[in-house]
Order: structure tokens, then sequence, then C-alpha cells
């Protein structure tokens, strides 16, 4: 039986008493999704030391939480690593220093008119499907779309998107994000991906990014893995900031997905105050890893209206990365990344280890390499080039 979102369901919010014995699994993902807490004063008592936001907050971006991630929270502590990526605060209320946008990855400019297609990268496509999450992130990209909609991604709209798809042969990479494409039900992404793959034969490598998976597992059903396997979705990228969000729960859904053929990546944003730390970093990708989940980028905070309280400098995030190069697996190793302003596309943010300098003598160049633990090696060889001649004379 394919499912349908109940989002008429009567919203029965759940206490802190009935909260601690709340057992997610019991009951469908769509009860769970229309059970979530959309203001902060609903909170109040669930958690403790809940602030008192400015009702304008709600104008620029909404609150939303699954019961399962309220259970997560420290219910005293309101710097949980959790609380802090999902509770507004009265930073969100300040002006930073410097402008904030709304778009500042320039999505506007590069979507192709008429359809949510995003045409950034001459081979590869992000598709953005859906303007709804399970539970809404302050520090949030797309808060232009998500939570605050034109109104959602219309059918039509989705339909014009998959014809470009199918018009452009030389889109071979197709990323289907938003919000989250999760939100769907199962019937509705039967239907998208089914028509990305008939119309489509071209693309050869068919993605999608969901942090419904870490917020809401349960989204994660053998009906879900069927659809998703059908389609031949060859990778889902989740998002986990801190080691905290990775609960036996989480890892079983996981383990479904990766029998379904899914690769699985992880995407991480790094947030001041819940993941700046090489001790929280190192802890959150070998978990990750262990899972047989992929780290893949850590990105630097956007610049988003009430999202600059979370960014962390640009030399804080090297520090951080050279905390993870030989202290941890080198597969858990992410690439740091900083997306350029205005839609200038991935950076990848990476300390000097290996330096081409010239020779004092203005004979060539040596090349300079440190290791991670700052021992310093010179290797004159890599300074020069050795072709060999084009003749044997
Ligand atoms: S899950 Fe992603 S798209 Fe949704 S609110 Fe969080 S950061 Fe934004």
């Amino acid at each position: 039986m394919l499912q349908k979102v109940d989002f008429a369901t009567p919203k029965t919010l759940l206490t802190y008493e009935e909260l601690q014995a709340y057992d997610p699994e019991s009951e469908s993902w769509q009860k769970q999704f229309a059970r979530r807490y959309t203001h902060h004063s609903q909170l109040d008592g669930v958690l403790n030391h809940i602030e008192n936001v400015n009702e304008t907050v709600y104008s620029k971006f909404a609150i939303a939480v699954t019961p399962y991630m309220a259970k997560l929270m420290d219910r005293d502590d309101p710097n949980c690593p959790i609380r802090l990526q999902y509770l507004p605060t009265f930073h969100e209320e300040t002006k930073p220093g410097f402008a904030t946008m709304l778009d500042q990855l320039g999505e506007e400019g590069d979507t192709v008119p008429g359809t949510s297609i995003v045409h950034r990268y001459p081979r590869r496509v992000l598709f953005l499907v859906s303007n709804t999450c399970a539970t809404l992130c302050r520090f949030c990209t797309r808060k232009r779309m998500v939570s605050q909609p034109k109104g959602s991604v219309h059918k039509d709209e989705i339909e014009r998107s998959i014809d470009y798809i199918a018009n452009n042969k030389n889109i071979e990479d197709v990323l289907l994000s938003g919000g989250d494409p999760l939100t769907f039900t199962d019937e509705r992404l039967d239907e998208i991906l089914g028509a990305i793959r008939t119309r489509a034969p071209h693309v050869r490598f068919l993605r999608m990014g969901s942090r419904m998976v870490v917020q809401l597992p349960t989204r994660v059903t053998p009906e879900l893995c069927a659809v998703l396997e059908k389609h031949r979705v060859q990778m889902v990228n989740i998002h986990i900031n801190h080691h905290k969000e990775i609960t036996p729960l989480l890892r079983s859904r996981v383990k479904m997905l990766q029998k379904a053929g899914i690769m699985l990546g992880l995407q991480t944003v790094c947030l001041k105050g819940v993941n700046d730390s090489v001790e929280v970093m190192r802890e959150l990708f070998m978990q990750t890893i262990e899972m047989g989940v992929r780290p893949y980028y850590v990105y630097s905070t956007d610049m988003v209206e009430g999202a600059h309280h979370f960014i962390v400098p640009h030399r804080r995030m090297l520090e951080l990365y050279e905390g993870l190069r030989g202290w941890i697996s080198g597969p858990a190793v992410p690439t740091f990344i900083v997306d350029g302003l205005g839609g200038l596309g991935k950076l990848p943010i990476i300390p000097s280890y290996v330096r081409e300098e010239a020779l004092a003598d203005g004979s060539g160049t040596t090349v300079k390499c440190r290791n991670y633990k700052g021992m310093t090696v010179e290797m004159p060889g890599l300074g020069q080039d050795f072709s060999l001649p084009t003749t044997s004379n």
C-alpha cells in the first residue's frame, strides 16, 4: 500500500512525560511529521530554559521540530548541540556588521526559467523538488524557499524540470534536493524518479540529499527503499552535524538503505558552538565511517539572514581540517568547502602541506612538504621537470 502524507491528522503535541515514553517506531512517519512542535512556546516544559524569542523571528523562518529530534535534545542545556541547530535564539534578531543575503549562493540566477532546476555546472543539475523539511535548521542556506515558500514547488514546475533534463543530453548527474525530497510520499517519488529514468536515459548518476533520514529516521521504510532501488538512485547524502544525532534507530535505517544498494555520503555544516571542535569532528566522522557512510563535505555556514552567529572563521576551519588529516582514518576526512558568494561554486578550503618555492640562486624551484605533525622535508626533485627527450638522439 503506497503512503500518503496525512497533513490533516489532528496535531497532538507530546508533553515531556509522554516524550520520554515515546517510541518513534510506534507510529507512521506521517503522524510523527504532523506532531511537530512549531512554536517555541510549545517546547516550554518539554525543554527547560526555552528562549522567549520575538515573534519577528517567525516572519523570517519558521520553527519545526519532530518529537524524535526533541527527545534527542538535552532538557536542561540551552547549549546542547542539537538544540542550537533547531531552536531560535535572540541572535537571529540582531544585525551583524555585514550584509547577509537570502540567496547568497546566487541559485536564482542559475535557475532555468519556469523550472526548479539550478544549472550551474556543465554536466550536472540541482533539482529542487520540495520546499519542506521535517525539522528546520536555523542556519538553512535556502531560507528563501524552505518554510517561506512562494508557494510549494508546483507540479507543473516539476514536469517542466523533468522536460529540461530529458531535453539536455549533456546532463549526466541529477541531484534531487530542496527542502527534503523524502517529504514526498513513496508514490510521488516513484512518479518523479520513474519519469527521470524513463525520459532521460543519459542521466548516469541519480542522487538525493536528505536530512529527513536523520531527523525522522522512520521515513526510511522497506517500501521507500524499494522505490529508490527500482529507479537506481545511486547515492543519498545525509546531513549530520554532531555525533549526538547518531542513534541506534538512525543506524538501523542507514543499514536498510545500504541493503538496497545505495551509497551513503555525509555532509556537515561547520557551526560555531555545535561542532567547531577537533574532538567533536573526529568523533562524528569516525562514527559515520563506522556506519559505512563516507564523510563528503564540511561546508562553512552560508551568510544567510539569522545565521551569522554560527559562522566559524576560515582560519578556524583550517585548524579543524589539520586536526583531522593524519589523525583519523583517511577515508573519514571530508573536503572542507566554502560556497562562493553569488554562484562562484564550491571551493575547497585546504591547508598548504606542499609548497613550491623558487631556489635562491634562481636555477629553478624546490618543493617543501609538511606532514600532519609539523615535520618538514624538502623535495627538490618535485620542482624539476624530468620530461624524457622526444627522440633517442
Ligand atoms: S534540512 Fe537542509 S534544507 Fe532543510 S532546513 Fe535543514 S539545512 Fe535547510
